[in-house]
């Protein structure tokens, strides 16, 4: 049952269940979950503070879906707040340290989007190298007829793709590389120690490589990892893909060195300022632009979802989480 609340707020209403604030949109599946066990609150984005200058103190857990920025403020109008979780892998948006520093356990959903990130990243880099987006409008724009052939693109066998982040999704990416016939190269903060070439500095590998794929995650230690001198170390025939976050990329030395011929291509499903994307970006014939779909099929999402309802209600049940972010863990 829907009960009344402050105007432009909406709460199911159900008499002794713990109260879950929802950041973003639940899909329906989550929503039938998670409602069985909670008075699930779902104010709008606009509504969010004068709801939680009402309610903030009767809500015990909140669930993330999309990147609202969830800081210490954010959590003090929640005091008996215990748990956010986090629909996605990346966390960036929640200050772990100040929700740690507030006893709120933080959860997210690792690997049940490996496949499909590393996919969009394949993706990504097929079509930048094979001019995919281009050889397409081509066609549509009728120069096929009028023009002949399109005009030839680039093989990645035999490049260097240098993964920067080797984590769970930057693993599942050298996995599928081993089909193209790339050479594969790559940079974290530590050597996993396994049967690739791993690189302590980040522009010796970017100037060995033909290929860059970004997979860290974002926040202030990634800001802006690749600038203009990993771009210029790529190179002119150089390739970067990016489907970590929109941080991790300088774009306005993206645009310059796109411009001006010092990187050749980019692929990217991420922006700085997401959902805006710059319009120099857009007018460039050199950039592949997907609108942060790195996960977004229905069986991700949906696995996804169901972990994230799983971490809160694994938690109203026994206090602990399937899956809490490392921070979480020490
Ligand atoms: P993960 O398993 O934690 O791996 C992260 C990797 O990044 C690790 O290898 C880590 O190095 C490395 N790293 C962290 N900080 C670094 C730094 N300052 N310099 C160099 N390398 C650094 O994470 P994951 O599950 O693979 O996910 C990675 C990220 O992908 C997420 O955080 C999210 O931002 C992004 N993502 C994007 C989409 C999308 O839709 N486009 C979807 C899912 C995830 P060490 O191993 O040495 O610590």
């Amino acid at each position: 049952m829907t009960g009344s609340a402050p105007s432009g707020k909406s709460c199911v209403r159900m008499t002794d269940r713990s109260k879950l604030l929802v950041v973003g949109a639940l899909t329906q599946r989550m929503e039938t979950r998670l409602t069985e066990m909670f008075e699930v609150c779902t104010p709008s984005a606009e509504d969010r503070d004068a709801f939680l200058v009402a309610e903030g103190a009767g809500i015990s857990h909140a669930i993330l879906v999309g990147h609202a920025l969830l800081d210490g403020a954010f959590m003090d109008q929640m005091p008996n707040l215990k748990i956010i979780s986090n629909f996605g892998v990346g966390y960036d948006s929640i200050d772990v340290e100040a929700a740690i520093a507030r006893g709120v356990l933080v959860t997210h959903t690792p690997n049940v989007l490996n496949d499909e990130v590393a996919n969009t990243a394949i993706m990504l880099m097929l079509a930048a190298a094979r001019n995919f987006v281009q050889d397409e409008a081509y066609l549509r724009s009728g120069k096929w007829e009028t023009e002949g052939s399109a005009p030839l693109s680039r093989s990645v066998a035999g490049m260097t793709a240098g993964i920067v982040g080797f984590g769970r999704i930057g693993q599942a990416i050298a996995e599928k590389l081993t089909v193209f016939g790339t050479n594969t190269v790559y940079h974290a903060r530590s050597d996993k120690g396994v049967g690739y070439k791993y690189y302590a500095d980040l522009t010796e590998m970017a100037q060995v490589s033909d290929i860059l794929i970004v997979i860290t995650p974002g926040g202030p230690e990634t800001r802006h990892l690749i600038n203009a001198e990993i771009m210029a170390a790529l190179g002119p025939q150089g390739i970067l893909v990016n489907v970590a976050r929109g941080t991790c990329v300088d774009e306005q030395a993206l645009i310059r060195a796109l411009q001006d011929g010092t990187l050749g291509s980019a692929a990217l499903d991420v922006f700085e300022k997401e959902p805006h994307v710059p319009d120099e970006l857009i007018a460039l014939g050199n950039v592949t632009l997907l609108p942060h779909v790195g996960s977004a099929t229905v069986e991700t999402r949906q696995a996804m979802g169901d972990l994230a309802v799983d971490n809160l209600l694994q938690f109203q049940a026994d206090g602990t989480a399937v899956t809490p972010v490392p921070e979480c863990q020490r």
